[in-house]
Parts: C-alpha cells; structure tokens; sequence
C-alpha cells in the first residue's frame, strides 16, 4: 500500500517548527536579509562546504565585500572570481554564481526575479537553490529539500525509501511542500527543518526529547534512517605533475577541462615520460569526488620545453594571487617551504 503523502498533519507540524524556531533559531547573516543576492551566495557557498568554514574563516563576509551585488560580480574577472573561491574547492559553483550575475543583469536589469519559474531558468539554478532564494528572499511557499531536510523527513514519516531513489526524492519534495503550503510563514518554516536536521535530528544519536515535533514524529528507530541507494566505490587514481621554477617564476598549467576551467596547476608530466619519471619531489594525496588522487611532484625532465601555449610561468609576486586548486596550493607550498627551492633575494 503506497504511504500517505499528507500524515503527519502539516499544519500542525508546521505551527510547533515555526515556533520552535522563532525561539531556537540561530543567528546567521543570511538570516537577517531579504537581499536575493547574499542569500544566493550563502546557499551556493554552502552547498558543499561546512558552515564553520564559510563563517569562521570569512569566506562569506570576504566575498560580500569584494562582490557586493550582482553588478559587481558580473563586471568582475573570471581570475578575481576564482581566487575569491579558492578554499572552498568545487570552482564549479563560484563560476555558476558569475554567469548567474551576468544573466540576472543581461535578462532582468540587474534585478533579480521573483517568479519561482524565472529563478529556476537562471543558469546553475536548481530546485533547492530557487525554493531557498524564493522562501528566504521573498516569502514564497516554495520548498527545500536537501540532506538535513531530507534525514528529517524520512525520519518523521518513519519512510524507509530510499531518500536519493526517484520515488523517494518525489515524496520528499511533496511533504515539504505540504509543510509550506500549511504556514503562512514559509521562510521560517524551510529554516526550522534546516536547523531541525542540523541540531536535533542529526545523523547518530538524535535528540529526540528536545524536538519540536517529537509527539507527531513515526520514527521508530531514527537511527537507521534515512536509507540511500548502494554508494558508488572510491577509485584510486594517479597524478604526475613537475616543479619547474625558474627566475621567471613557476611553471603553471591552466586548466581546460569542465570542472576547473581557468585554474592554474602545476603541469602535468608529459606523457613521453611517464614509462620512466623523473625523480619525484613530493607525493601527496587529495580526494575529489568518487576518487582518491595520489598526487606525484617530479622534477622537470631537460626535454620538456618548448611548453604549450596552456602553459606560463608565474612570478613568485603573482602566485599567491593565481586561482588555483587547494591541492596544488599546497604541494606548491611545501615546494617552496623547502630551502632548495626558496628563490634567491
Ligand atoms: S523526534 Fe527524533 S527522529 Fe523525529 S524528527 Fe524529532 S529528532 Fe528527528
């Protein structure tokens, strides 16, 4: 028998977490604005990156102040864009943000739209991006669904779908929508199952005796929901890159393909002589996506110049400011640390 979408009663749940949060919300800057544009950037920063980290070590604050609008974002360059990112990895994102910039000004004269469809038609826009930006930015009973909702969710409706299946995503975003369509208060609404799944109702060990919504709650064994779909396995892949400074500077690669397009690297190893490397400087590992990179650093082999036009040295007074990706900052640093390679005065 298919689970009822509706039970328990949304209206009733959705009164207790909006109460709940006017009382226990926490303070964050993106809660104190209905500025469209700080709320995108505080959704897409922390898409994949820990509050602690887009807070605590400025990223936001940093950000709002060199881009403080869509304006400014979009006359920015692709580099500056980058290099305000670097940190917080997946470039992807701080690339969709200045395209979305560019279109919010090209389509809609700098103003950012209101109709929920208008928003999920700007490029690298999803549906949890524009049901925030629409609840948060204007009050719209659009929904959210993302990891902590979905714990919360499955776990109040004691569903045991697996929550990334397309039968489960589709109930998620229906009771999340039964919520926002029961409050007039859909911005708090979309905050409290935020701060719910964030706080209370946490992967191991939930705390029950202090949620808003114990009493209307089916989950029998929170604990071991919610269920997802078979992981994909961890690949371990092998990097070979060079260290070739010169008083130029550094050699360095930009990058062409989809996911870094426009960083800088440290170049990979020509393929003629990856059969027999030269010696290596530095080995290193890094996890990106599904795989887990061992990151070789050789020294540069006498035959590899003249180097492709993808290639450039970089002065050591430009380094600090090239966009480049956290792994390779960090083998460059550790190069550099070391007195063999410290550049003479
Ligand atoms: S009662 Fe427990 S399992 Fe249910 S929503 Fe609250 S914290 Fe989560």
């Amino acid at each position: 028998m298919p689970a009822r979408i509706n039970t328990p009663d949304p209206a009733r749940m959705a009164t207790s977490l909006v109460e709940w949060f006017s009382q226990h919300g926490r303070d964050y800057p993106w809660r104190r604005t209905r500025d469209p544009y700080a709320i995108l950037v505080s959704e897409v920063m922390l898409q994949q990156t820990q509050i602690a980290t887009v807070l605590g070590r400025g990223y936001y604050a940093r950000w709002l102040e060199q881009f403080p609008d869509f304006q400014t974002l979009a006359s920015a360059g692709e580099e500056a864009v980058l290099k305000a990112w670097e940190g917080l990895g997946y470039y992807r994102r701080a690339r969709n943000l200045h395209c979305l910039a560019k279109s919010v000004l090209e389509q809609h004269g700098g103003v950012f739209p209101q109709a929920h469809a208008a928003i999920l038609a700007l490029p690298g826009i999803g549906p949890y991006t524009a049901g925030a930006v629409a609840s948060f930015a204007f009050g719209q009973a659009q929904p959210i669904v993302d990891g902590n909702i979905a714990r919360v969710l499955a776990r109040i409706h004691n569903d045991a779908t697996p929550v990334d299946s397309t039968a489960g995503t589709k109930r998620l975003w229906e009771r999340a929508k039964a919520l926002v369509d029961a409050t007039a208060d859909p911005r708090s609404l979309n905050s409290a199952l935020m701060e719910l799944g964030q706080t209370h109702c946490t992967p191991t060990k939930p705390a029950c005796e202090l949620c808003p919504v114990r009493d209307q709650c089916r989950a029998t064994k929170p604990e071991s929901l919610p269920i997802k779909q078979a992981r994909q396995e961890i690949t371990a892949v092998t990097e070979r890159v060079i260290f070739m400074r010169t008083s130029q500077g550094v050699l360095l690669e930009q990058e062409t393909g989809k996911r870094r397009t426009g960083l800088w690297k440290l170049p990979a190893l020509p393929s003629a002589h990856e059969d027999k490397p030269p010696p290596v400087l530095l080995k290193t590992q890094y996890g990106i996506t599904r795989y887990k990179v061992t990151l070789w650093v050789h020294e540069p082999h006498d035959s590899q110049v003249p180097w492709p036009g993808t290639h450039r040295f970089i002065t050591f007074d430009e380094l600090e400011s090239t966009p480049m990706p956290t792994p390779y900052r960090h083998a460059l640093r550790q190069l550099l640390q070391r007195g063999e390679f410290r550049l003479d005065a």
